[in-house]
């Protein structure tokens, strides 16, 4: 069947970002787009913080980067800083981009440990420019340096959610998508197919499409309530299942640090995420030890400043639809799954399942191969993903209360067992095909939460020790030089993308 209707159900981070990309291929091919949104219904209201790839998505766009910015109060983000996750004092950063680069044709965290082994005391992080520059609260972007033998700038944004649907909801209608306003009060399925045909409005209208894409958000209004799909629950891994959201002003007057924070508590975390005009802050908790009281006063007590507005309470289970896409609906960011944003990856899985959706979907008609190719492809990012996320729980060392009893002890999927013993034996790390996290990320949180590298591979231990020592030097020189001619973040920021006042 020949897709010539596409309708969205759901105007929130995702139906928004799924329009603005499917509107460009309506300029190519004659396909019409409807989102339908609800303004009483609202949206989840939280998702502030981002990974790198975002980059890519709205350059994809020819989104103007200080125009977005600016719209979303944005600030830039260099990494996630942890504190108090392998042990209660302890912190570290995960920061995006890489640990030096390959020499010798393999990761670099290998030579750094050989190095070490010959007596380098420089630790691991001063070969990341990510690092060093969060650390000193600088930032700039790789285009103002305007050499080529300098290391990539790799950053994401900290953006204000709610502005950001709202600026890819301008873009979107721009470009020809048609926005409806009104709840969904009914689904109507092809007695044949089984295919979802329409949806009808709480006024009587009916809306009928070819192709569905279901942003409701949890609710899975058509992928779960209209065609039952079904859930994989992984609460036995990732047990916190509650959040309070709470925005506050940075009182101290402090600019923006250029990361996210991540601080552990004694039955979940609490975010930290600066924007332009205020903090967003969250406490992500667990039911099982931990009353909404009890997280609403941790967060409070934990915050830069007085809370901004009521307390935001949110439920969820961790996993995801057993497919995510089925008969002719493709769900896109919660209703497709959850997994709590601990490494900031849901606005992530909405921007990978579009571009997924987006190589795979041909507008003649879509055979089943496309189909469970989009479902295996989607089912194995959020494995990986999550078996990142349960890492940052087990391997601690904290036992200062029931929960991290629990989660020190927990049975882990065996995927994550097998890459936590082999970088314990010889520190090797394998990004299995195209997962998202890279051998920096999987060695910045195993090392910052105390797992040693046992030692290096063979091909490390060959190599001839002044050959790279001058090659670490150069590098570390490079990172320090950089670092050094950059402005703060709070001065790029405001020369950049200053955003007008709240
Ligand atoms: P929603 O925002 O819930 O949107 C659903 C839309 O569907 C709304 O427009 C609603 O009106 C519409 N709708 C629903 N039912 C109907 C109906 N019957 N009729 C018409 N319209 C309807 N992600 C990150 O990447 N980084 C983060 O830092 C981050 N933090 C998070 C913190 C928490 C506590 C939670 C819960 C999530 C967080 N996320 C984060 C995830 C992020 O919020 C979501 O991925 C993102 O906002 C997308 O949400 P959505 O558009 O799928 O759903």
């Amino acid at each position: 069947m020949a897709i010539e209707r596409i309708v969205i159900v759901g105007g929130g981070t995702a139906g928004w970002m799924a329009a603005a990309a499917l509107s460009r291929l309506s300029d190519s091919r004659k396909v019409a787009i409807t989102l339908i949104e609800s303004e009483q219904i609202g949206t989840v209201g939280v998702g502030e913080a981002t990974i790198p790839p975002m980059v890519e998505f709205n350059q994809l766009l020819g989104i103007d980067e200080r125009e977005m910015m600016a719209a979303t109060q944005a600030t830039f983000k260099l990494g996630i800083q942890f504190a108090n996750w392998g042990n209660l004092g302890e912190s570290y950063l995960h920061p995006f981009g890489t640990y030096g680069y390959h020499i010798g044709g393999i990761a670099f965290h290998q030579v750094w440990h050989r190095a070490r082994a010959e007596g380098d005391r420089r630790p691991l992080q001063v070969f990341n420019l990510e690092t060093v520059a969060a650390h000193f609260g600088r930032f700039s972007r790789t285009q103002d340096y305007q050499r080529d033998d300098l290391p990539p700038m790799n950053y994401a944004y900290h953006i204000d959610a709610t502005r950001y649907a709202a600026f890819l909801r301008g873009y979107s209608e721009k470009r020809g998508v048609v926005r409806r306003e009104g709840k969904v009060v009914d689904t109507t399925l092809d007695g044949e197919t089984g295919y979802v045909s329409s949806v009808t409005m709480d006024d009587g209208a009916t809306v009928e499409g070819d192709l569905f894409i279901d942003c409701s958000g949890f609710r899975g209004l058509l992928i779960e309530q209209a065609l039952e799909t079904g859930y994989e629950d992984w609460r036995q891994y990732l047990p916190c299942d509650r959040a309070v959201a709470l925005p506050c002003r940075r009182e101290d007057g402090s600019p923006p640090p250029p990361f996210t924070k991540a601080i552990a508590h004694t039955a979940g975390w609490q975010w930290q995420v600066p924007l332009q005009h205020r903090n967003g802050n969250g406490h992500v908790y667990c039911s099982e030890y931990m009353s909404d009281e009890e997280a609403h006063d941790i967060l409070v007590a934990n915050m830069m400043g007085k809370p901004e507005a009521e307390p935001n309470f949110l439920r969820f289970v961790t996993g995801r639809r057993k497919k995510s896409w089925n008969r002719n609906v493709v769900a896109l960011g919660l209703s497709s799954g959850f997994m709590e944003p601990l490494e900031s990856t849901s606005i992530h899985l909405i921007n990978s399942g579009i571009n997924r959706l987006i190589a795979i979907l041909s507008l003649d008609g879509v055979t089943q191969t496309q189909q469970d190719t989009f479902n295996r492809l989607t089912d194995k990012e959020y494995r990986r993903i999550r078996d990142f996320l349960v890492l940052h729980y087990n391997a601690t060392t904290r036992d200062d209360s029931p929960f991290w009893d629990y989660v020190r002890t927990m049975d882990v999927p065996d995927t994550l067992t097998e890459k936590i013993e082999l970088f314990k034996a010889n520190g090797q790390i394998f990004r299995e095909e195209d997962e998202l996290f890279n051998e920096t990320s999987w060695a910045a949180v195993m090392m910052g939460q105390g797992i040693a590298m046992g030692g290096h591979g063979p091909i490390a231990a060959s190599m001839d020790l002044p050959d790279f020592r001058g090659e670490l030097d150069e590098m570390e020189r490079s990172i320090r030089y950089l670092v050094n001619h950059m402005p703060t973040h709070g001065d790029y920021l405001a020369k950049y993308c200053p955003a007008k006042a709240a």
